[in-house]
């Protein structure tokens, strides 16, 4: 897996492509967990749950059926019936997006993107990412540094990059009055 930072911070990047006026802010802390959420699959790796079964690692919660109802239940808590179905397809993507990463990584088990369809685990064709050590301590000798120095490079970079894009292509054009009032 990309670091939790880091698939908190794709979640953030895509907020501009999606956002509306008025959301609250919890619609991004919402975000920035539901990337989270998949991993918490680690503890049934810790309670012995078989790697490649359902609820093992990259397995269940990293599906898109996943992402799908995690999206349908966290968005009415947070949004009126107006721009739910946006925010959904938003928090759907931010969730969905742990997955995809996780499958561009040069390490550990695929991802199991139908379950509970179908249990077969899959990788993307481009893996440049490196897989971060489970745990601490091993993340905070050169290993983690390695693996943060690269996630800047294949992740942090291009999603401000992106971030940055779709902020300016869905910026509200200034107001009519506005422009009048200035050009006064
Ligand atoms: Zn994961």
């Amino acid at each position: 897996m990309p670091t939790v930072m880091s698939h908190a911070i794709a979640a953030l990047a895509l907020g501009p492509a999606f956002r509306r006026a008025g959301w609250p802010a919890r619609v991004w802390w919402a975000a920035a967990i539901c990337a989270a959420v998949p991993d918490a699959d680690v503890l049934g790796v810790f309670a012995g749950v078989p790697l490649g079964s359902l609820l093992g690692h990259r397995g269940l919660t990293h599906s898109l059926a996943f992402a799908a109802a995690l999206a349908a239940i966290v968005t009415p808590l947070l949004v009126a019936p107006g721009t739910r179905r946006r925010l959904w397809a938003y928090l759907f993507v931010a969730t969905a997006s742990h997955g995809i990463l996780d499958g561009m990584t040069d390490g550990g088990i695929g991802v199991a993107y139908f379950a509970p369809f179908d249990a077969a685990r899959y990788y993307l064709p481009w893996r440049p990412i490196a897989v971060s050590p489970l745990g601490i301590r091993r993340f905070l000798g050169p290993r983690g540094i390695a693996v943060l120095a690269n996630e800047a490079l294949w992740l942090w970079l291009p999603c401000a990059v992106f971030a940055t894009a779709a902020w300016l292509a869905t910026r509200r054009p200034r107001s009519a009055n506005e422009a009048d009032a200035r050009r006064r």
